[in-house]
């Protein structure tokens, strides 16, 4: 039986960075994932967008970690991951969503994200072709952009698999034992594994690995479409989110990515709880009436491909980053939500500080937002 410093479950959002990170710390390990090769899991549903504006303190930090990432990825490491820092445009047409964004405002500034309001004139030179029919304005934080999913997927991968690190796809994990200060055997459907300490980055199964040693994690896949127009020619770079609600969904989020294709989401409401992954037939008819209704220029765009993917989602929207107490080895990176593509590499950073010097780089007190043992009854914070 090989052994390694680090067994990790998914090569996903999470599980890449971190793989990376530990072996750029001369950690041995070995990345499990039942699916074919990196990033297949819902890492490849993700649009794209990556922002620190968020309003909970360890997303704003994590998220700026990860800003860095992948901002200075090329420079470092010669892969292009289609970074674009075009920023993030919040168009608001209610009084009372200026009201609660300016007020999100503060806390924003207070942990120096360069975000500000812009009224409706300027808002509409950041969007040429917006409706302006009752435009009150927005926040624009031009710090934050988008990336490929799957070219940086790809790029982690590959500098992973050069500073050392073992993938084994097409292998699920399926049993685990130990746990009691002697290391951790990870059984799979083609054999056993051992490693001192264990990382469950496995997204959507998150819950199930956790149980295969007896520990409860609150994680419950919902699913979310994205869809990808043809390209028609770059005439806006924010990612832009409508969080109106209407009738069949909660809010509505596309950008234009370097070639032109315009990539989209939306949040179903009510949400649709589960594992299926099968395309509906509403995604498309509302998704359409939304992005026209914000940029009826984009009429004549047509769809090529759509698709459906999931959220794994803990009871708060925030993820579980921890050690787990009584478990000695077993760490957990899982429950990423709608935010598992911007939140992974500051998320690596941190749980690779934590598992190789024993605590994370983010301040104790702020990191506390992901324990596992936190009150999750707490108000949410906002999904997307
Ligand atoms: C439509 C849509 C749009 C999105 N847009 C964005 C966005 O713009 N920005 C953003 O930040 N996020 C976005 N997300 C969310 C993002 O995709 C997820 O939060 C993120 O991919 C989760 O990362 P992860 O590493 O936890 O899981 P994954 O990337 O799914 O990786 C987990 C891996 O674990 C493997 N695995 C699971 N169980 C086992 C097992 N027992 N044994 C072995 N392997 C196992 C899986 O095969 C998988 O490859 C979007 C999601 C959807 C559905």
């Amino acid at each position: 039986m090989a052994t390694y410093d680090v067994i990790i479950a998914g090569a996903g959002s999470v599980g890449l960075p971190a793989a990376f990170f530990l072996a750029e710390h001369k950690v041995k390990v070995l990345v499990i994932d039942e699916l074919p090769s990196c990033g297949q899991g819902q890492n490849k549903s993700a649009i794209g967008g990556v922002r620190a504006t968020h309003s909970d303190p360890a997303k704003i930090q994590t998220c700026q970690l990860s800003l860095e990432v992948f901002a200075s990825w090329k420079d470092k490491y010669g892969d292009d991951i289609h970074f674009q820092r075009g920023g993030y445009c919040f168009p608001v047409y209610e009084e009372e969503h200026e009201k609660a964004l300016k007020d999100l405002l503060v806390v924003q500034k207070e942990y120096g994200l360069d975000i500000d309001w812009v009224e409706g004139e300027g808002l509409a030179r950041l969007l040429p072709g917006i409706n302006r029919d009752g435009l009150r304005g927005g926040t624009f934080s031009p710090g934050d952009g988008n990336i490929s999913p799957m070219m940086t997927a790809r790029a982690f991968y590959k500098q992973a698999v050069r500073a050392g690190v073992e993938f084994r796809f097409g292998e699920k994990v399926t049993g685990l034992a130990g746990g009691n200060g002697s290391g951790i055997e990870v059984r799979t459907d083609k054999g056993k594994h051992a490693a001192g300490k264990f990382l469950n980055a496995a997204g959507a199964g998150a819950a199930e690995v956790g149980r295969l040693m007896g520990i409860e994690l609150p994680i419950e896949p919902d699913s979310h479409e994205g869809g990808v127009t043809e390209p028609v020619k770059p005439f806006f770079r924010p990612l832009v989110v409508d969080i109106r609600a209407f009738p069949g969904s909660r809010n509505f989020y596309f950008y234009q990515e370097q070639g032109g294709h315009v990539v989209f989401c939306l949040t179903p409401e009510p949400i649709i709880p589960g594992l299926n992954r099968d395309s509906t037939s509403d995604f498309l008819p509302q998704s359409a009436r939304r992005l026209i209704r914000l940029f009826p220029r984009l009429r004549n765009a047509r769809v090529r491909r759509v698709w459906r993917g999931l959220y794994p989602m803990t009871p708060d929207g925030v993820p579980i980053v921890d050690r787990v107490r009584d478990r000695e080895g077993y760490y957990v990176a899982a429950g990423f939500c709608g935010q598992g593509l911007m939140l992974g590499p500051g998320i690596a950073r941190n749980i690779v500080s934590l598992m190789t010097t024993g605590s994370t780089l983010l301040p104790e007190d702020i990191f506390r937002s992901y324990s596992l043992y936190r009150d999750f009854t707490r108000p949410s914070e906002a999904l997307k």
